[in-house]
């Protein structure tokens, strides 16, 4: 998925690094979370014990990788960081768990896509800090118990309902990631522009928030092309100046690009407003079921231009709007 707005993780987004804050203090939004966890953090510290383990659960590009190593910093102690998929059997994760020093934390990305066996592995690492190896096989095999250090598991996951129950239970402290408000990205897209050193305007800066899906790595993402427009054109960054570069790179008034325009029209034009199913509508856009799960629906959702509901996706009084279409009368009244 390499759309500009994808908020997934994309292979030129390296310059996101120089955008990324260091500490909880720079962490603009996700206010009720980031206080939650300043005080999980400094109770960690006062006990001189390893955090309870977490689980950031949100929309991809909100920021749960950057949070798990501001926790890491903050607690002053070291950070791994993997992912389910790239963790192919349990000796991978044996190997990592006992190279850990005391406290660390380890990070773990789509985390809902661990293999089962390794999932097993981690239940007794996660509760008390022990692995059950397996030595030998066939009838002469036992199991033999390990300590490894203690350390906070940070899990990362699109939808906390893709964990098997046992593993979300292990989690002492679940917390969901949001999307971010215009105000707030505009406070990313300005210090962003700052550490970059482009002369971005305010107003620039707001365009940019508004149509970034109120997500901080699409935001970043469209900064960094707006200040392509701008310097290969050598205008002046401002409102007028972003909104051309935005529409040139195809992202709409609301931040929407050409791939959440089709999945509405083709519920407005296929299937009258709906109810239509998901896999109906992951079968005509030749996209995955999960991509628009969690991808592509949350906003849309959240800002009432589509309705989940019991009997499948409808088009919200906005989405007819936006697409410049009159709703159905049942709808409008
Ligand atoms: P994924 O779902 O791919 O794991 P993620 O939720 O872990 O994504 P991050 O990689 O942490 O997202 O964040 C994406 C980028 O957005 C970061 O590089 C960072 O620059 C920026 N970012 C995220 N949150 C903030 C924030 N609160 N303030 C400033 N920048 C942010």
């Amino acid at each position: 998925d390499d759309r500009l707005t994808s908020p997934e993780r994309q292979e030129d987004d390296y310059g996101e690094h120089a955008l990324r804050p260091q500490t909880i203090g720079d962490f603009t939004g996700q206010q009720s979370l980031r206080e939650n966890l300043t005080v999980f953090i400094a109770a960690a510290k006062a006990r001189a014990e390893p955090m309870d383990h977490v689980l950031f659960h949100g929309p991809p590009g909100l920021g749960k990788t950057t949070l798990a190593q501001i926790v890491a910093r903050e607690l002053g102690v070291g950070f791994r960081a993997t992912s389910g998929p790239v963790l192919q059997r349990s000796g991978d994760l044996a190997a990592i768990l006992t190279n850990l020093q005391p406290r660390d934390v380890l990070f773990i990305d789509e985390i809902h896509r661990l293999q089962p066996a390794i999932e097993e592995t981690l239940y007794p690492a996660m509760e008390d800090f022990v692995l059950d190896l397996i030595i030998g096989e066939g009838p002469a095999a036992r199991t033999v118990r390990i300590d490894i250090p203690p350390f906070t598991l940070i899990g990362a996951t699109t939808r906390a309902g893709l964990l098997a129950t046992p593993l979300r239970d292990r989690f002492g402290i679940p917390l969901r990631l949001v999307f971010y408000t215009p105000e707030e990205l505009h406070g990313i897209v300005t210090r962003g522009a700052r550490k970059l050193h482009f002369a971005l305007s305010e107003d620039g800066a707001m365009e940019i928030a508004k149509r970034s899906r109120g997500t901080p790595r699409i935001a970043g993402r469209l900064l960094r092309r707006v200040r392509d427009f701008a310097m290969v054109e050598n205008r002046t960054a401002d409102r007028a100046m972003a909104d051309a570069a935005l529409q040139r790179l195809e992202v709409d008034a609301l931040g929407l690009d050409a791939m959440d325009r089709r999945y509405l029209r083709r519920i407005a034009e296929h299937h009258g407003g709906g109810p239509v199913g998901i896999e109906t509508l992951a079968a005509a856009l030749a996209e995955g079921r999960d991509t628009l799960e969690e991808v592509v629906e949350p906003f849309l959702i959240q800002e009432g231009l589509v309705l989940r509901t019991p009997r499948g996706r409808m088009l919200g009084d906005r989405g007819w709007r936006h697409l410049g279409l009159t709703p159905p009368a049942a709808l409008a009244a």
